[in-house]
């Protein structure tokens, strides 16, 4: 500055121009992160009503008094907001008051729908983690490699990150075909895979989930949550997935209790998710969350448990986001029905890439309410 004193008028002009430029250029906008996760086939009717006691009637059979059942004693309240905030405390009544917002209530008019035939999880996650529902190349949830890449694999390509960086933890083992079309491009850990590291209880909890398993193909979430922590904590990844999925196996199992009961324990998860990544610089106020599910279920107590091409109700998902950039708190109202395909350019969006770049034909980004600073 002091050598600009000594220059004429319109000197001065352009050197305070370059100063003013250079200070821009100094503040670089903070880098992004993205934590996307997904909750395996959960309805909208237990995301914005909780406890479904039609459902649980029916499950019980007509003989027996639902009164009687401990999740009723648990969950049950006379309202709908009453209710979810009993099965899913944190993400009520804190994440979606303070941080964020949720669209799909019907009730609300507000919807989200997945466009591909299917409604079935393969077919989901190919939607929402391509930008587009793939009819005509993915079709059932057998193990085959997605055939087009993902936003995974656009993020990481985009960024130039370290695969560890792009990290997919799911309890379902299919997402080892699914989270990328090329093989190693980024991390991914599902099903029964070790987390691998020296730290001790990692590898307790390796040895614990090949012997607490329910299912042949996926283990239970809180596997899939540890691993997921440790990693966040060890790589500092920019793109997460964590998908749990428990809530889809207890529901294809008939077992209405321990489907609510994954779904509050998944509650649990996202608040310590969440209380972690606020407890970092690299993440507090610099992560977008983006909550949603592959597909919905059936509408009736006789259909609640099933979901695909021709069961009515499967069609309805929800999709939560919480973003510094995003000022929306609590649920939608009058909104226009959003697509599962707008999930992979959403999630890109968040960390500042257009995903057009690698799919023009994918769906458009969510548009966001920036907050006035
Ligand atoms: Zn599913």
């Amino acid at each position: 500055m002091a050598a600009c004193k000594l220059l004429s008028r319109s000197w001065i002009a352009i050197c305070l121009l370059a100063v003013s430029s250079l200070a821009t250029a100094a503040v670089k906008p903070e880098p992004r992160n993205v934590v996307l996760v997904t909750l395996d086939g959960v309805r909208v009717q237990e995301m914005f009503g909780g406890l479904d006691v039609a459902v649980l009637q029916s499950a019980l059979g007509k003989d027996r008094r639902v009164e009687d059942h401990d999740l009723y004693r648990r969950y049950w309240a006379a309202t709908p907001e009453a209710r979810r905030a009993k099965l899913m405390p944190f993400f009520w009544n804190t994440l979606m008051q303070q941080s964020g917002s949720i669209a799909g209530n019907p009730a609300r008019g507000s919807r989200v729908q997945v466009s591909n035939r299917m409604r079935i999880s393969y077919p989901g996650y190919a939607e929402l983690l391509t930008g587009q529902a793939r009819d005509a190349d993915v079709t059932s949830n057998r193990k085959l490699r997605i055939p087009f890449p993902t936003v995974a694999e656009f993020v990481r390509r985009e960024l130039a990150l370290q695969p560890a960086q792009v990290a997919t933890f799911a309890s379902w083992e299919t997402f080892d075909w699914i989270a990328e079309h090329t093989d190693g491009n980024t991390y991914v850990n599902a099903g029964f895979a070790p987390y691998p590291g020296n730290d001790p209880l990692i590898r307790q909890l390796d040895a614990l989930q090949l012997q607490a398993r329910a299912w042949p193909g996926e283990r239970f979430d809180v596997f899939t949550q540890r691993f997921a922590l440790a990693h966040l904590q060890r790589h500092r990844p920019r793109y997460l997935h964590i998908a749990y999925g428990n809530t889809d196996e207890w529901a294809h199992a008939g077992d209405y209790p321990a489907t609510l009961q994954a779904l509050a324990l998944v509650d649990g998860y996202l608040q310590e998710l969440w209380t972690w990544l606020q407890s970092q610089p690299q993440y507090r106020d610099r992560t977008t969350l983006v909550i949603t599910t592959d597909h919905g279920r059936g509408n009736t107590p006789a259909e609640w448990a099933n979901h695909n091409h021709d069961v009515e109700g499967a069609q309805n998902i929800w999709l939560a986001i919480v973003s510094p950039d995003d000022a929306r708190r609590g649920e939608w109202h009058a909104a226009p029905t959003l697509q599962q395909n707008q999930v992979a350019a959403t999630v890109a969006a968040a960390l500042g890439l257009d995903y057009a770049r690698q799919d023009p034909a994918a769906g458009q980004p969510i548009a966001l309410q920036p907050p006035s600073r």
